[in-house]
């Protein structure tokens, strides 16, 4: 298998781990990045929450590898904060990449993938868009509504043998999990049956499961990675 992968966000964390996995796999990987670019992969600088920098960087991609053939919408963001202290750009900016922003390369993406009649799109989601949190009602929205746009993309593109999944990871151990509080940090922990964070790569399997051959009959499936702890959700 070499095919044409691109992943957002995928210079650091669960998004870099998910480029490694599908490299070790021979894969041609590319990823987005805004602040560093990984070495190792064909790195084009992404905002997501601008139209322009996502059609050039599909532009590049496909100069460089031909048509995306598997999408990993992966680039997300949080910006805590209890309801009455949520500015209306707190939710914003956090609606815009994380659902906004996985609507313009989802859109970008399935141009070649309708074309091409088949095609994988796998989409990061969040065991808390299932479950909700304190401080977290933009990002558990921006999560949920991720389910939504998946399944009914999974309707619409299904025909053309696209398949769109999600997958909703628990607390995981990246950079992003920084801004808990220890108190904070130990409570999930508390609250996830196997009692600890996932590993970046433990959600990388799952994301490679989905783009696999072993997974092309399932689809507008949301597969959770997080200890059992969004279990009955
Ligand atoms: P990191 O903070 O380590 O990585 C986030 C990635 O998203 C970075 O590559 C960052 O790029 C990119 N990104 C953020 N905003 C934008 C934007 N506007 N445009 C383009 N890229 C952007 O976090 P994780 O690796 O943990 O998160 C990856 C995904 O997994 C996210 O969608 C997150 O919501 C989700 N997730 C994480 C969990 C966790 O506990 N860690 C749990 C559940 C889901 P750059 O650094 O260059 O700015």
């Amino acid at each position: 298998m070499s095919r044409s992968v691109l992943v957002t966000g995928g210079n650091k964390g669960i998004g870099l781990a998910i480029a490694q996995a599908f490299a070790e796999a021979g894969d041609r990987v590319a990823v987005t990045y805004r602040s560093d670019p990984p070495e190792g992969f064909l790195s084009v600088r992404c905002d997501v929450s601008d139209p322009d920098q996502v059609d050039q960087a599909f532009t590049e991609v496909e100069q460089a590898h031909g048509p995306v053939e598997v999408l990993v919408a992966n680039a997300g963001m949080t910006r805590d904060q209890l309801l009455l202290r949520m500015s209306e750009q707190d939710f914003t900016s956090v609606l815009d990449t994380n659902l906004t922003g996985v609507f313009r390369v989802v859109k970008r993406a399935s141009r070649g993938m309708l074309r091409a009649r088949r095609g994988r799109i796998v989409i990061i989601s969040s065991a808390v868009a299932l479950r909700g949190e304190v401080g977290q009602a933009n990002y558990a929205a921006s999560k949920a509504g991720l389910i939504g746009f998946a399944r009914s993309l999974a309707r619409e593109l299904g025909p053309r043998s696209i398949t769109v999944n999600v997958v909703a990871p628990g607390l995981t151990d990246t950079g992003m999990i920084s801004a808990l509080t220890p108190e904070q940090r130990t409570k999930m922990i508390e609250e996830t049956p196997l009692r600890r964070l996932a590993q970046p790569e433990e959600v990388a399997g799952a994301v490679r499961f989905l783009a696999s051959p072993e997974a092309a009959f399932v689809t507008g499936a949301v597969l959770p990675v997080d200890g059992g702890a969004a279990m009955g959700h």
